[in-house]
């Protein structure tokens, strides 16, 4: 019957998707918000829809949480806070490894959910996110254990207040989750909006191993959700991760309030390649960094910069393999280019498409048709683009590559830094001592050479500039979720703060 129905409501779709409509189902395709360790519904009496943007059909309604929501989400937050901030590390530890460990288990169900509800193509679900969110559990369970040994003289925080966006949906949720728990600090988090299905997951996920009641609650909803977990007093921390556009309005909101703040913001990052550099690596290099994920990507390579003498060659090899890419389906296996995230932001892309043109820039798109259902977009190069040209100015943040040409390392440099974003960057040369010398003047917070994309809960991601500031996984990362306490013992005191001389009456 489930086979059936399933035809009826989504066509010839591939068996994969049926865990997560099942799970769905489980829940009558209506999600409350998590709060204090139980499903409530919103006090606001909203509900919103969660659509597949490969098809533009409804998965499920969710909770638009309100102010009144947002208050019971921060009590709860806090009177967790009063346990769970004094739990010994290597006790908390237990639960971010059980977390890892469950994750794990459902990790099919997770990638089907999250291909479904963002539209990324499954491969990536299946082999990049779900991995990645689950080696970030482990690691911060690692560092739980440690802190009352190596983190000994900080605290935890607090509440902290988190808001994630759309493109990473859970990774976004275990960059934010993980490290705060680990340090003892208690969560409500917002998922975006377009998004918020894997996040709901986990939440039932944090029931099965019994975390404590309101050490993690989640709020559904959208910018007036997070504006409003932004804005109550009862929170000591904002950690965000979005546009650069929401991340200035946060950082208003909070100044003065005394709330910490950490944002990860927008990019615009260079990928360079110099004539050196093996062409067909750096080929495949190009295809990750700008048509992974369509493009939606805060690190994107969004700006390719190419030595002059051999930059035809270098779009010739690229085109054929643009030629040979598959946009459709996300739930196909061979599918390279899944959906975009919603109508809005297909429109964004288009508009900027537009624009490329009207500055004068050479489009150049396959031969090859993109599906008509549903919000598609071809993998589109442009050449010939100027510095100041907006495409090469303003984040995209879909499937478009703006191409330019340098002749000199200096020059590189200088082209890569022209932006007011600094995220990361990636540099193509076999000559390591050019590549390193190049990167080290590059202002990004990551640097990969002769890679790119390339991922660690071990290494701290995070932008200069107006791509934000703090720090994401790592043990910098941590320092993001505790302050410093004065030592404890009065020996220890002493050693910290040797005896100040009297002044003088
Ligand atoms: P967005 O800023 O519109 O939304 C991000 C989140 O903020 C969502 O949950 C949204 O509901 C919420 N929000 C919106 N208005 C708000 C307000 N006034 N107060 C509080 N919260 C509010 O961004 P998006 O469109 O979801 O995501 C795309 C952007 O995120 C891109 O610019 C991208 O570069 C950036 N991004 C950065 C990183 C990074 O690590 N630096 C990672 C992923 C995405």
């Amino acid at each position: 019957v489930a086979e059936i129905m399933q035809t009826l409501e989504y066509g010839p779709a591939p068996e994969a998707a049926e865990p997560a409509l099942d799970w769905l189902r489980s829940h009558r395709n209506r999600f409350g918000l998590f709060i204090g360790g139980r499903w409530r519904a919103p006090k606001s009496g909203t509900w919103f829809a969660t659509l597949n943007p490969a098809d533009g059909r409804e998965l499920a309604q969710v909770a638009q949480a309100g102010r009144e929501d947002v208050e019971l989400a921060v009590r709860a937050a806090r009177r967790a806070f009063a346990a769970w901030g004094k739990t010994p590390g290597h006790l908390r530890a237990r639960y971010l490894y059980a977390l890892a460990r469950q994750i794990q288990k459902h990790a099919r169900l997770f990638a089907v959910l999250e291909t479904l509800d963002n539209g990324k193509p499954i491969r990536e679900t299946r082999d990049i996110d779900i991995p990645l969110v689950v080696r970030h559990f482990y690691y911060h369970a690692g560092w739980a254990q440690l802190m009352d040994s190596e983190l000994s003289g900080y605290e935890p925080l607090g509440v902290v207040g988190q808001i994630i966006p759309w493109n990473f949906p859970l990774l976004m949720l275990a960059w934010k989750v993980a490290p705060a728990l680990a340090m003892g600090n208690t969560v409500v988090l917002k998922p975006a909006e377009f998004t918020p299905l894997t996040a709901l997951l986990f939440a039932e996920i944090c029931v099965r191993v019994g975390l404590p009641a309101g050490v993690v609650n989640i709020l559904t909803g959208d910018g007036r959700t997070g504006a409003a977990l932004v804005e109550h007093p009862g929170v000591d921390k904002i950690a965000f991760t979005g546009s650069t556009e929401v991340g200035r309005l946060i950082r208003r909101a909070t100044a003065g309030s005394g709330k910490r703040l950490s944002l990860e913001l927008g990019g615009k990052s260079p990928f360079i390649v110099f004539e050196d550099a093996d062409l067909d690596s750096a080929v495949e290099g190009v295809v990750d960094a700008i048509w992974f994920n369509q493009g939606q990507v805060c690190c994107a390579g969004s700006r390719l910069l190419v030595q002059e003498g051999i930059a035809d060659g270098f779009y010739q090899k690229l085109k054929a393999r643009m030629e040979k890419l598959r946009v459709g389906n996300p739930l196909d296996k061979a599918v390279d280019i899944g959906a975009i995230i919603a109508p809005v932001q297909l429109e964004k892309i288009k508009r900027l498409v537009q624009r490329g043109l009207e500055e004068g820039a050479e489009l150049w798109q396959p031969s090859w048709a993109v599906p008509k259902e549903g919000c598609f977009y071809p993998p589109t190069l442009f050449t010939n683009v100027a510095p100041s040209a907006t495409i090469a100015q303003e984040e995209i943040f879909g499937p478009v590559l703006a191409a330019l040409t340098f002749r000199t390392p200096e020059e590189a440099v200088r082209l890569a830094n022209n932006t007011r974003y600094g995220l990361a960057a990636s540099v193509w040369s076999e000559d390591i001592n050019l590549a390193l010398d190049v990167a080290t003047q590059i202002k990004a917070g990551t640097v990969w050479i002769n890679s790119t994309n390339l991922f660690d809960a071990a290494s701290g991601f995070g932008g200069y500039r107006e791509s934000g500031f703090g720090r994401e996984g790592g043990k910098e990362g941590l320092w993001e979720y505790v302050r410093r306490v004065r030592p404890r013992t009065p020996l220890a005191r002493k050693k910290a703060s040797p005896a100040r001389p009297q002044r003088p009456e």
